[in-house]
Parts: C-alpha cells; sequence; structure tokens
C-alpha cells in the first residue's frame, strides 16, 4: 500500500514536472473590455498603482512588448513604461511612456491576433521594432510555390456567407500571386493553407474575443493555418470589418511576413478600414523573404 501510494505520488511529481500548469485555460483579451479599463487608466505613468495596470501589462506581452505581462501586478514600474514607450515608437505615438489619449485610442482599434514584436526563441532578448516589412523569427519559408488551400470551419456557415468568403479569399490570395511565384489551388483538405471560422477559445492556445478586438491570426510557414473570429461583423464591401482586407493582411502571415509599422501598409497590425491592394512596403518584404 505504502508503495502503491508513493508511485501516486511519483506520478502526479512526473505530471507536475510534464505540465507544471495543468488546469490553466488560455485567457482571450477582452478588447472591448480592456477599452473601459484603458479609459480608467488615463494619465497614469511609472511609479503609480492602479486598478488596471495588470491588464495593460498582458495587452503589452500579448503583443511582444513586454516579457513578463502577470496580470495580477497593478504596479506602473519601469518595465511597464519602457513596453509602453516601445508601443508608442512601433505605433508612431508620442513616446511618452503614459496610457494617454493617442495611445488609448490606437490601442482600442480592432487588429490582428499575432504579436507585433516577435522574441527568438530561447532569447530574453526583444528584437528591434522594424522600420518596416518584418519575417518571423528564423525566416521560415514555403519549400515550394505551388501551394493548395482549403475550408475548415467550426462553426456553421450560410451558403451565402461562405460564398462570399470564398470568392474574397480567392482575390486576397490572386493579390499574393501578382507579386510573387506563388499559385494557389482550391481543394478540401488537407491542404497547405486550411483558413476557417472559430469561435472563442478554439483549441490552438490563441481564443478568440467576440466582436472587434482581435479579429484573427494566422500562423508561421509551412504551418498554414489561418483562422478568423465567428464573433466579427465581417462585411464585403467595406462597410463594417472588410474580410478580403483581413484576408489579405493574414496571407501574409501565411507567406511569411510578421508585422510592418510602415503606415498604410497592408501588414500592418491595426484594422483601419478596406484596404485591399498591396503597398511597396509589402511587396519589397515578401520579395525579399523569397529573393524573388
Ligand atoms: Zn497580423
Ligand atoms: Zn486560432
Amino acid at each position: 500500500m505504502a508503495l502503491n501510494l508513493l508511485n501516486l505520488s511519483i506520478l502526479f511529481f512526473l505530471l507536475f514536472i510534464v505540465n507544471p500548469f495543468p488546469f490553466v485555460e488560455p485567457r482571450a483579451l477582452q478588447l472591448p473590455v480592456f477599452t473601459k479599463t484603458l479609459q480608467n487608466l488615463r494619465g497614469v505613468h511609472k511609479g503609480q498603482k492602479a486598478n488596471g495596470v495588470g491588464e495593460l501589462r498582458s495587452y503589452l506581452q500579448h503583443f511582444g512588448y513586454l516579457t513578463n505581462g502577470d496580470s495580477s501586478n497593478d504596479n506602473f514600474d519601469n518595465n511597464v513604461e519602457s513596453a509602453l514607450k516601445h508601443y508608442q515608437e512601433f505605433n508612431h505615438l508620442r513616446s511618452t511612456g503614459v496610457v494617454d489619449d493617442e495611445t488609448i485610442k490606437r490601442m482600442s482599434l480592432p487588429r490582428c491576433g499575432m504579436p507585433d514584436i516577435v522574441t527568438q526563441p530561447n532569447a530574453n532578448q526583444l528584437l528591434v521594432a522594424p522600420n518596416n516589412y518584418s519575417f518571423f523569427p528564423g525566416q521560415p519559408k514555403w519549400r515550394k510555390f505551388a501551394l493548395t488551400y482549403g475550408h475548415m470551419s467550426s462553426v456553421v456557415l450560410s451558403n451565402n456567407f461562405f460564398s462570399s468568403v470564398r470568392a474574397a479569399k480567392l482575390r486576397a490570395l490572386q493579390t499574393w500571386a501578382r507579386v510573387t511565384n506563388f499559385t494557389f489551388t482550391e481543394r478540401a483538405p488537407p491542404a497547405d493553407i486550411v483558413y476557417g471560422f472559430h469561435r472563442g477559445d478554439h483549441g490552438d492556445g490563441y481564443p478568440f474575443d467576440g466582436p472587434y478586438g482581435v479579429l484573427a491570426h494566422a500562423f508561421a510557414p509551412q504551418n498554414g493555418r489561418c483562422h478568423y473570429d465567428a464573433d466579427e461583423p465581417w462585411d464585403f464591401n467595406g462597410q463594417n470589418i472588410d474580410f478580403e482586407t483581413v484576408a489579405l493582411h493574414e496571407c501574409g502571415h501565411l507567406l511569411g511576413l510578421g508585422h510592418s509599422n510602415t503606415r498604410g501598409s497592408v501588414m500592418e497590425a491595426t484594422y483601419a478600414g478596406q484596404r485591399r491592394s498591396l503597398t511597396q512596403d509589402d511587396i519589397d518584404g515578401i520579395r525579399a523573404l523569397y529573393q524573388f
């Protein structure tokens, strides 16, 4: 009996070592709620403690500006200030290190869920913010140019909605194909690129957050997964969240581009209305990656 208990203890110990936080669920960033938090933080700066600073830490960590985003720590310390300044610089705002009006406005905009600044695996240092286009760490890219793509959603889509999505997805892929050597052929999954609509926690550790906030995310080559938040007010006429605009951006990630801080580029992280054409920055980025 004692031996069995000992074995059981060892088993639990091993489980804990293998997966030290087995019961922690990934948390979605609730950006519309976060906007209210930001408004309460207006004017807060280094040396102060205020409710919501922890959420600001989480935001800055999620998008790559801070390595420790402990959401229970409401102290606005040196780390938060320098991360906030980094965010402001990357976004062409005044680098005040204070939660000011233009920072609140920028952080409240819908955006892509991928980080702006990507850390090197196992590195403690953040990469320097790019001045224009960027790549994922290690510059992963496709080893072939003839790619297949297909659709698989975990929510039910109406026929009308899906036919609009399909047409917009094709146009977005063709826009990239025109400036590269890539070809895209539609087929039922399995395919090189699999895109779909998902709601909330959908099993990849990056839960969606309901309307607005994070709109979509896509993984670096040669992963091929591209997910759209099913709860967005998607639109095909540029009235609300324009699907083709977001699809064009996410296709950039699928092909190997990170976020750009060039204002107006497709690979800019923030959604700023309909944007269905590539800019020179986007074209320079993809051509530099594949040496076209
Ligand atoms: Zn993105
Ligand atoms: Zn996902």
